[in-house]
């Protein structure tokens, strides 16, 4: 089952578990956009199997998810959010600076905040409360005014619970594709939104693709991804929990171990087989591991190589010196250092974001922060002064592309 891996063609591989469902995903999408909220209630009975009407979440059903969940997990919740919220402070940019760059130019940036964004916080093989916060607490952070989430039916109490703490109140039973239809579209209850944020299965990744234009996304955050460098001075019990952690959330998660030492690929595999024996998620691990696997590098700078080449959503660097290989290794999602780092610890409360992109788009795009947020525009102030020193530039400049009427914008202010 723990086998040696090809990835060549790797992120091409990734990407067509996505385009395999495009053409379900349009239908659901002209379902939404036809009949709206009617559409929205025939899609949760189909996928799945929810009778109850309005997808709306009223403000009672959070507080009675309150008395249903241990207070335990409401103080670990709160804790989580007060690191994410930490993390993503320090994030924040001004929200106006200017400087004077030369007499009579200034220049700046001004940053603000989305109007309307909406939150994915999937909820199909497992609940994701902790997503709620990933998203939530950003846009928040952010200072966005209007934080709307949707996550699938019925929406276990705990997710419900990390709604009220992440300061979101308005929230909607309704998953999958459906969800981000409903969202970017707009339906009689829930409002179009600017931007949807959030991960999900193949089927929510493939509808965020589409709707892209209707509603601006964060980038494909679909099934995920692990990929370990490690060296002989790896403990292959740490990898192996590593692995089998990514694996049980989705059949179509994947994870890689790139190691110099082949012994250590073999000892990982055992303790792989000992892990599975009694993991509660087994037949989606199972699955998973189908399509997963390691690769022997024959020197250090293969192995970055073929990392690289993945460009995966988590790094995990397990080698005798992990801060040099942070230098050295390519683009990734989220970098975890050192054999104390797993990314367990990430997913939920070093303060850090969990959501992240897969399938190598780690190579173009960020893992979710505080900046996907806002909109930054750049402001210049000139005075005449100012404008007489580059005047001459943009004159000739603009003449030399035909745009005289350009020039003439700065010439007449400069004849006064
Ligand atoms: P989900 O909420 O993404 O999907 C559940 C929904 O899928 C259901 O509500 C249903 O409407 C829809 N669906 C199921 N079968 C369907 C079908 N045959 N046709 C159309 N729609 C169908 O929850 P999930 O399935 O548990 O997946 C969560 C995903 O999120 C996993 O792949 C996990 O790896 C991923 N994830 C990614 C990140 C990241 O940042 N990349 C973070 C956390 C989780």
């Amino acid at each position: 089952m723990w086998k040696p891996l090809d990835t060549r063609g790797w992120r091409e591989r990734r990407r067509g578990d996505i385009s395999g469902v495009l053409g379900s995903v349009r239908e659901i999408i002209d379902t939404v956009r036809r009949d709206g909220d009617a559409g929205l209630i025939e899609l949760s009975r189909r996928f799945d199997g929810f009778e109850g009407g309005s997808p709306v979440i009223l403000p009672e059903e959070i507080e009675e998810a309150y008395d249903e969940v241990d207070d335990r997990l409401i103080e670990a919740l709160c804790e989580a959010e007060a690191r994410i919220t930490h993390f993503h402070e320090l994030q924040k940019s001004r929200s106006l600076w200017l400087e004077e760059i030369e007499p009579g130019v200034t220049l700046g940036v001004r940053t603000r905040p989305l109007d309307r964004v909406g939150c994915y916080v999937p909820g199909g093989r497992a609940a994701y409360p902790s997503t709620v916060l990933m998203t939530a607490v950003p846009a928040r952070v952010a200072g966005v005014p209007e934080i709307c989430i949707c996550t699938p039916p019925p929406g276990d109490p705990l997710t419900l619970v990390a709604m009220d703490i992440a300061g979101v109140n308005e929230g909607y039973r309704v998953g999958g594709a459906q969800a981000i239809a409903a969202m970017a579209i707009g339906t009689e209850t829930i409002g179009k939104v600017a931007k949807i944020v959030g991960p999900g299965n193949v089927y929510v990744t493939a509808a965020k693709m589409l709707l892209r234009g209707e509603a601006e996304i964060d980038f494909p955050a679909g099934p995920s991804e692990i990929g370990i460098i490690a060296d002989m001075t790896a403990d292959p019990s740490y990898i192996a929990a590593d692995v089998l952690a990514q694996a049980e959330h989705d059949p179509h998660s994947a994870s890689v171990l790139v190691t110099t030492d082949a012994g250590l690929a073999d000892r990982v595999g055992r303790e792989i087989e000992r892990m599975l024996a009694s993991a509660p998620r087994k037949e989606i691990i199972e699955k998973a591991l189908a399509h997963s696997g390691y690769v022997i590098a024959s020197n250090r700078a293969e192995a970055i190589r073929v990392m690289d080449a993945i460009a995966p959503e988590h790094l995990s660097l397990q080698v005798a010196d992990p801060m040099a290989l942070l230098q050295e290794v390519g683009h990734a999602g989220s970098i975890f250092v050192g054999p104390y780092t797993p990314v367990a610890c990430g997913d939920y409360a070093s303060g850090t974001n969990h959501v992240l992109p897969t399938a190598g788009y780690a190579s173009v795009y960020s893992g979710l922060d505080v900046h996907h947020f806002c909109t930054r525009s750049q402001v210049q102030i000139l005075t005449e002064e100012g404008l007489d020193a580059i005047g001459d530039v943009v004159e000739a400049l603009a003449e030399a592309e035909g745009l005289a009427a350009h020039a003439e914008s700065v010439r007449v202010r400069r004849r006064g």
